[in-house]
């Protein structure tokens, strides 16, 4: 069924082509039975398929005997923070993230804040699949408790780490696009908060996406005129479920979303010191700034709960992906737009520069990212042809295949979730990247076999 996609990564559809009422019950049983009961804090984003999609889980995870916590609408950070404050025992976000309105989605959250790893997810599908799950009688059914104070919770956590009267004494200009996703409400409220004068640009919580919500250059033309038009210093687009955001420079230049997390982590590193965390999909920018701090930068196969767990394990103080997400482990374990919007800001008060001027102080390069469909069979021809290729560079095989050469780097890896191959290749140059993305493109094209 193309329209869904149950893997380790979560389960993603489209509404009324696979990922319909059905499905997402079965799911709420599994879930409550892998839990075996137990408090569930479930939250969505603002796509109009979230209340039915809502319903059938609640339904679901009630029958096996848990007690739920209904968030309403909340951000994917906000649900991750208050799996933890709550003490509860896992959470369910209902979010399609960055796909478009179509789209449903829900990722699963066990009792630290963190998403289900490969292994716990397999537990989890493995119920899924058997179908044999927990029922509870008619006096073990509990009522659904409505929690309406989590943004306060969460934005009260990120103002936490942020000096307040330093960056409200900028009274800084900023336009925010929410793309009408989770992040309508609390976003405004947060720069608020930091004493910021707000143009809020699709800010109406209603699932209707005025752009596709990937925080990608292609989709971001309407802020980046607004930022320019209104005076901002700086504009911040998020994506539906706000735990993503890209920059948009004063002079309403759209920064690849490879900046935010670059950013974040030199002005991190430079007060406070120790290892960073990213993906192999992440900018090379990451491996000079870590070496401008001289720190060290670990590298983990893409999805967030591997940098999450990784970041845990060494004690990292800042990490992410390169697609726009931070992870301050002072906040929690999870990507956060609001700590890096927060961060920012505070990064441009401290040392008094316009954002364009921050962006100079890291080497510029050019990033294309792809994804062409290819027969998952055929993936360990592609990985032995390229390490062969490529056997004088150094090569890391944790999650596809990472090539680092001098000038370039390239990461092809299969997606977890469709039958794609994922290809990034970033240089110094625009020309060269192309030139390297469509001949890697026709010589993947040829493996397919
Ligand atoms: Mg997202």
């Amino acid at each position: 069924m193309k329209g869904l996609m149950i893997g380790v990564s979560g389960v993603r559809g489209i509404v009324g082509m696979g990922l319909n009422p059905e499905v997402v019950l079965r799911l709420g049983q599994a879930f409550g039975t892998y839990l075996e009961g137990g408090r569930v804090i479930v939250g969505m984003d603002t796509r109009t398929s979230g209340p039915m999609i809502k319903s059938a889980l609640i339904s679901g995870l009630l029958s096996t005997g848990c007690k739920v916590i209904d968030l309403g609408i909340s951000t994917t950070p906000t649900l991750q923070i208050m799996v933890e404050e709550l003490k509860a025992d896992g959470g369910i976000v209902i979010s399609g993230s960055h796909n478009p309105s179509e789209w449903n989605a829900l990722k699963f959250v066990r009792d630290d804040g963190i998403f289900l790893n490969a292994n716990e997810a397999k537990e989890l599908l493995n119920i899924y699949w058997q179908g044999s799950f927990l029922q509870a009688k008619w006096n073990e059914i509990h009522e659904v408790e409505k929690f309406e104070n989590s943004s306060e919770i969460h934005i009260s956590k990120v103002l936490k780490i942020l000096d307040l009267d330093l960056i409200r004494k900028r009274k800084f200009r900023v336009a925010i696009d929410c793309c009408n996703g989770a992040g309508s409400i609390i976003t405004p409220e947060f720069l608020k908060e930091l004493g910021c004068d707000v143009i809020e640009i699709h800010t109406t919580p209603n699932g209707f996406f005025p752009h596709n919500p990937e925080p990608t250059f292609v989709n971001l033309g309407e802020i980046s005129e607004r930022t320019v038009s209104s005076g901002c210093d700086i504009g911040f687009a998020q994506d539906a479920d706000a735990d993503r955001c890209a920059i948009i420079t004063e002079n309403g230049e759209i920064l690849s979303e490879e900046y935010t997390l670059t950013i974040v982590s030199d002005y991190v590193l430079s007060y406070k010191k120790g290892p960073v965390v990213c993906n192999l999909s992440t900018t090379r920018m990451m491996d000079e700034v870590t070496k401008r701090h001289n720190v060290e930068l670990v590298r983990t196969p893409v999805g967030e709960v591997n940098v999450s767990e990784k970041m845990k394990e060494i004690g990292s103080v800042i990490g992410g992906e390169g697609n726009g997400g931070v992870i301050d482990p002072r906040v929690h374990y999870g990507r956060d737009s609001f700590v890096a919007i927060g961060l920012i800001l505070e990064y441009m008060a401290k040392e008094c520069k316009k954002i364009s001027e921050i962006v100079k102080k890291f080497p510029r390069y050019y990033i294309d990212k792809r994804k062409i469909e290819f027969p998952r069979r055929r993936m360990k021809d592609l990985i032995s042809y390229y390490k062969e290729k490529f056997k004088d560079e150094k090569i890391n095989l944790d999650d596809g295949i990472r090539i680092d050469a001098e000038d370039f780097w390239i990461h092809i890896r299969m997606s977890g979730t469709e039958p794609v191959l994922r290809v990034i290749v970033e240089s110094r140059s625009k020309k060269k990247t192309e030139e390297i993305v469509n001949k890697l493109l026709v010589e993947i094209e040829e493996m397919k076999g």
